[in-house]
């Protein structure tokens, strides 16, 4: 039965096109392995002549709660019991939006894909960056103008640093959103104020520093020891840290100099 296209409405969310080229420096920076939204997309429909073009990239980012953030800015070391919960369960939610984003798209004629739940995501080696995905959705919801990255490399969003983030490649025409920004680490005090640093010092492990973010020892924090602690103290397999997405001045906005003054960084 040939499907009719309806009018979506999608509110707050972000759409960079396809064809955007920052897909292709990622690919150029990450590696050969790094797919664009046009990969994702020819390969999951054997549409091999769709155009880049042609397709948009629907991101989103979903913040932690009041209550969660609260709980992880107290932890020194292991993360709060809100925060590991929301790290797993709330990311199963994330990945049910992304399904019902596709399968909303696609009952109103509209073909669509989410990249991480493809059998083409995983994880690899780049050799610039170490540990890294074929995919990622918070560089995703950077070329959608959602956020620019700080020193810890978490995306500094609107509604801050703490949350998370997904994203759907579809063939749809929707108007394209502008990015507010010129430079990658524009909302970072560190980068603009020459100020702040504090997510250095709430890292438990020393996995942040001026230099940006050690991404071995930060893993090596998450597995064994965080998963190991959240299997014994709230039982139920998970793990998980974001020490620091919580208690720094960019945790719920896009930080000004008086936040990290409020904080006394
Ligand atoms: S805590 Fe400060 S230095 Fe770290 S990412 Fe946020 S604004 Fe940048
Ligand atoms: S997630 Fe935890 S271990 Fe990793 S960089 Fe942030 S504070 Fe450090």
């Amino acid at each position: 039965m040939k499907q009719t296209k309806r009018p979506l409405e999608l509110h707050s969310w972000a759409f960079p096109k396809g064809d955007d080229p920052l897909y292709e420096d990622y690919r150029e920076h990450v590696g050969p392995f790094y797919m664009t939204p046009w990969e994702v997309f020819a390969i999951t429909f054997r549409d091999f002549s769709v155009k880049p073009g042609e397709l948009t990239v629907i991101s989103w980012t979903l913040p932690q709660t009041q209550a969660t953030k609260a709980d992880n800015r107290r932890e020194t070391f292991y993360p709060s019991e809100r925060w590991a919960r929301a790290r797993i369960f709330g990311e199963q939610v994330n990945e049910k939006l992304r399904k019902h984003v596709v399968a909303t798209l696609e009952s109103n004629g509209y073909q669509a894909v989410a990249p991480i739940l493809t059998p083409q995501f995983s994880t690899r080696i780049s050799p610039k960056y170490g540990l890294a995905s074929t995919w990622s959705e918070r560089h995703a919801a950077y070329a959608s103008g959602l956020g620019t990255f700080g020193l810890c490399d978490g995306l500094i969003t609107p509604v801050g640093k703490a949350m998370r983030t997904g994203s759907v490649v579809a063939r749809i025409d929707v108007p394209l959103t502008k990015r507010p920004y010129s430079d990658h680490r524009e909302y970072c005090l560190f980068f603009t104020e020459g100020i702040c640093g504090k997510c250095i010092s709430r890292c438990p492990v020393g996995a942040i520093t001026e230099e940006g973010k050690d991404k071995p020892t930060c893993y090596n924090h998450l597995f064994p020891t965080t998963k190991d602690y959240v299997t014994s103290e709230y039982g139920f397999d998970g793990y998980g840290c974001g020490l620091c997405q919580t208690g720094v001045p960019c945790e719920s906005k896009i930080p000004k100099k008086e936040d990290a003054e409020a904080l006394n960084v």
